[in-house]
């Protein structure tokens, strides 16, 4: 068995305890489908019969669509997990463990392939959709799987499909009316049931991860250990679960998949593949979408895309810098990754290209031009001051560090004071809400619902500053203090 719970008395609790995660596991979904609902009205709306209505509309209540939904999810994190293993990866070492309860300090390997996966996958589905792959495969569907056929057969029916019932509407117009890509915009139609799927599944992956987080040997994450089930659950146990045990001794000399699958981390699987690489398809579908419902893909949708993609490119390209990131190295695998990952990253992410699809602000070129303006200042920031904390991580007697400016500390590792770190103590996370913010500007000043992105993120960043403040202040001791002394800034020099 794992090392014995603590006691749930004088454990120290974020975001409100067992009370506060139970609350946040209930609401989190229902906040899901309010935005999508919103996004489709273009506005706020509490009206029960408006929504109820939507709802409707969407598939909601539609049982054709949940099973066509789960078939998609199922096959879509299946396909994740088979790129991750047949493709060609690297294998690197993250950061040093401590086990809990003490032990000997080690690092996992990670098996990372995640940039090959994200063009691998875009290639399948630019293949798929210009040589209409998906009508021949839904038209082969409907002769085989008797219990979607009559669903599908709309999907076949051609423009005939216009008088099809409401909920099914929405899904073939886009075919109906000439869409240059239907599977993308079978997504754009299938949002509401398959984020509601995908919330379903998320629970029911925490469950198993909760239970299995109590097998022997497993190491757990100190701050998802309280002892109590609800709150453990959500903030997560275990903090690798992994498929293999001991990849060393049960490696094989012949067998790649099996090779591969031994450093298969759930964790950095969920946080990078299936999630990220879904929010670009889906934004994908929304501008597929946008074209069959207004007749043009309006520059919004584009720019939006672009700038979307690069976040996630960047992300997979750089899928190394994960392995020092807090949710790798700190946060347990629960609820609150598991759940994040793969609902509320691509459904409420994608929101901005969904509220698009309807409602087009019409933006001016120079409109465009400075929110892509803004976007590159964003990334550069990001992307700068988390490079520079990586390669510093990695090995700061490097040739690229030896100009840096840095402080010793009593732990060990030193603490960035120049570059990007000099400015401020969260600048990447500053860059990060500038990129966020470009995406929103994108969809004009015609509803707050697209803003949701930016007001969100701002809450989270200033949350996960705090929590990491309180992390650094009980791993440095009086270090963080000098070290804070040094960069007093947190967001923003001489503001924040
Ligand atoms: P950081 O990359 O800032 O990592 C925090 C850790 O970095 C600290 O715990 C500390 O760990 C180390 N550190 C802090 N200051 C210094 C310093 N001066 N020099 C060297 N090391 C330092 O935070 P996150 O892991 O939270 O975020 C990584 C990126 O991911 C950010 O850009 C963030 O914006 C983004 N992000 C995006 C989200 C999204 O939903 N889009 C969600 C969350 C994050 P130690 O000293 O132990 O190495």
């Amino acid at each position: 068995m794992a090392k014995q719970s603590l006691p749930t008395t004088n454990f120290d609790y974020e975001f409100g305890g067992p009370v506060g995660a139970f609350a946040t596991m209930c609401s989190l979904p229902v906040v899901i489908v309010l935005l999508i609902l919103w996004a489709d009205l273009g506005y706020i709306s509490f009206d029960f019969d408006e929504l109820e209505a939507v709802f409707v509309s969407l598939g909601g209540t539609d049982l054709s669509s949940y099973k066509l939904s789960v078939c998609i999810l199922f096959s879509w994190v299946a396909g994740c997990v088979l790129l991750t293993a047949l493709l060609p990866c690297t294998i690197h070492s993250g950061v040093q463990i401590s086990p809990t309860g003490g032990g000997k300090k080690f690092s996992l390997k990670y098996l990372l392939n995640g940039h090959l996966q994200f063009w691998t996958t875009l290639l399948a589905l630019f293949l798929g959709c210009s040589l209409n792959f998906s009508r021949k495969l839904l038209a082969d569907c409907t002769q085989t799987a008797s219990t979607t056929s009559s669903y599908l057969s709309y999907f076949t029916a051609s423009a005939s499909s216009c008088a099809s019932p409401n909920q099914t509407q929405n899904y073939f117009y886009a075919v109906s009316f000439g869409s240059p890509f239907p599977l993308l915009s079978l997504l754009h139609g299938l949002l509401l049931p398959l984020s509601i799927v995908t919330v379903v599944f998320s629970a029911f992956v925490s469950v198993l991860l909760y239970v299995k987080s109590f097998s022997k040997g497993a190491v757990l994450a100190p701050g998802g250990d309280s002892g109590n089930l609800v709150y453990d659950l959500f903030i997560g146990r275990e903090l690798n679960p992994r498929l293999v045990k001991d990849p060393e001794t049960s490696k094989s000399k012949h067998n790649y998949v099996f090779n591969n699958l031994a450093h298969f981390d759930l964790k950095e699987f969920f946080e990078l593949k299936p999630g990220l690489i879904a929010w670009v398809v889906l934004n994908l579908a929304m501008l597929s979408a946008q074209h069959s419902n207004l007749g043009y893909t309006s520059g919004s949708m584009i720019l939006l895309n672009l700038n979307q993609a690069l976040y996630v490119w960047d992300a997979l390209y750089n899928e190394i810098s994960i392995l020092t990131t807090m949710d790798i190295t700190t946060d347990g695998f629960g609820f609150m990754l598991m759940f994040g990952d793969l609902a509320w990253v691509p459904f409420t992410y994608s929101i901005q290209g969904y509220y698009l699809v309807k409602h087009d602000p019409m933006l001016s070129l120079p409109s465009l031009a400075l929110i892509a303006c803004l976007n590159v200042l964003g990334y550069k920031i990001f992307r700068g001051a988390n490079t520079q904390k990586d390669v510093f991580r990695r090995n700061p007697t490097s040739e690229a560090c030896k100009d840096w400016n840095y402080i010793d500390t009593k732990r060990g590792t030193k603490l960035l004071t120049s570059g990007w770190w000099g400015v401020a103590r969260k600048v990447n996370y500053t860059g990060d809400w500038l990129m966020g913010l470009s995406w929103c500007l994108t969809c004009g000043f015609g509803s707050v619902v697209p803003y949701f992105y930016a007001i969100y993120f701002a809450i989270l960043l200033v949350h996960r500053s705090i929590r990491d403040d309180h992390f650094c202040a009980v791993k440095y001791g009086d270090d963080w203090g000098r070290y804070k002394e040094k960069v007093p800034y947190r967001f923003v020099p001489l503001i924040f």
